[in-house]
């Protein structure tokens, strides 16, 4: 039997679990600011999406951000997270 687990995260657009890897993380930094982490390194509460401009949509619809990070999320900050995940995707 294997030992090594692969952790999973779901995301809050789909609600579908993969692995950290093919995620990308958002962040909440310690200023309340809301980034996307694409190292995956930085410190702070994180929740994660699919890299896909669907999911990221679905995730304003649904208030995934707002839910994870227990806070609400400025119109501007949904603006830059969507011109960075365009970069991405
Ligand atoms: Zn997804």
């Amino acid at each position: 039997m294997s030992t090594k687990k692969i952790p999973l995260r779901q995301c809050i657009g789909c609600g579908e679990m993969k692995s950290k890897k093919e995620m990308i993380r958002v962040l909440k930094t310690s200023e309340d600011e809301i980034v996307l982490d694409a190292t995956g390194r930085k410190n702070g509460r994180g929740a994660y999406l699919c890299p896909s401009m669907e999911c990221f949509h679905k995730a304003v619809k649904n208030k995934g951000l707002e839910r994870s990070f227990k806070m609400a999320i400025p119109k501007e900050v949904y603006e830059t997270l969507e011109k960075e995940m365009e970069q991405i995707g």
